[in-house]
């Protein structure tokens, strides 16, 4: 599933063929995503203009030159795909492509500059809908969000503020969204790791009695900085090697230090502790018990 890093990068790969450009036309190749599409979808994207592509948590946002904004969901597997000038591309690219993977094209924007870009999700758990720039906040996939972890408005402070008081171990109180937007599985593990925070250490710890954040904090909210902006330079130079090759959005690879290497040995300097995995709010949270603490 595709996480904050990866949209963010999917974010900086349509930002040069989308935004500041007109929407010619929109092809919906099915009625719904995860949801129906809205009836009037297709009318209110063509002959707009993008005006910005942003995103908020893992919510794309491209907003149109007519005050509506358009919200797209990667879901658990939708990708995009660029081809920046259709008519230079020859047919013999098409042989690159499975059929399996195209029948799976749900949307297609055609970019009056003559770029195509394609929205591929083959378990439809994405989806697509437009909203009123005025009604953005009343939106039930954004209302409610906490700050955004890359943003000037999260700091060791506003972590603490939100796990005040919270019986919850700290990885879920960090999975919450209201308290830090668009954080997920992998992520919170690697951030922890890095921290050297257990998991299961109780939430309200980040905070001192005073309400003022503690150590841990501060460590926390560095390691949350360090893991996203790590991957998003990995999903950066990922954007590189695609535009030239396939133009695809959307995965990429990464080096996790915890994640997915249970009974490995722990990379901390000096650590002498195996890697565990273990089942924690219905997710498995990877870390070392000898150096989180
Ligand atoms: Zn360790």
């Amino acid at each position: 599933m595709p996480e904050l890093p990866e949209v963010e990068t999917v974010r900086r790969g349509l930002q040069p063929v989308m935004e500041g450009q007109r929407i010619a036309s929109v092809e919906t190749r099915r009625h719904n995503l995860r949801f129906p599409f809205q009836k009037d979808f297709v009318g209110r994207l063509e002959g707009q203009t993008i005006v910005g592509m942003g995103r908020r948590a893992k919510l794309l946002m491209a907003e149109l030159s007519s005050g509506d904004v358009l919200l797209m969901h990667l879901g658990m597997s939708g990708s995009f795909r660029v081809v920046k000038h259709a008519a230079a591309t020859s047919p013999g690219h098409f042989h690159h492509e499975r059929s399996a993977d195209r029948a799976h094209d749900h949307v297609v924007f055609h970019m009056a500059s003559g770029a195509i870009v394609t929205f591929n999700d083959p378990r439809r758990f994405g989806y697509m809908k437009i909203v009123p720039h005025s009604e953005l906040e009343a939106e039930s996939f954004l209302r409610g969000l906490g700050p955004e972890p890359l943003s000037n408005s999260f700091d060791a402070a506003v972590l603490a503020a939100g796990c005040a008081g919270k019986k919850t171990s700290l990885k879920a109180a960090l999975l919450d969204q209201r308290v830090v937007a668009g954080l997920g599985n992998i992520y919170v593990c690697e951030a922890l790791f890095r921290a050297h925070l257990s998991p299961k250490r109780q939430a309200s710890t980040l905070a001192l009695r005073s309400g003022a954040p503690s150590d841990h904090a501060r460590r926390l909210v560095d390691a949350i900085h360090t893991v996203l902006n790590l991957a998003i330079e990995a999903g950066g130079s990922s954007l590189r090697d695609h535009r030239q090759t396939t133009g695809e959005l959307g995965y990429f690879q990464h080096s996790f230090r915890v994640y997915d290497r249970e009974d490995e040995k722990c990379p901390t300097k000096g650590c002498k502790g195996t890697i565990k995995r273990f089942t924690q709010n219905g997710r498995s949270t990877f870390w070392c018990p000898t150096c989180q603490k």
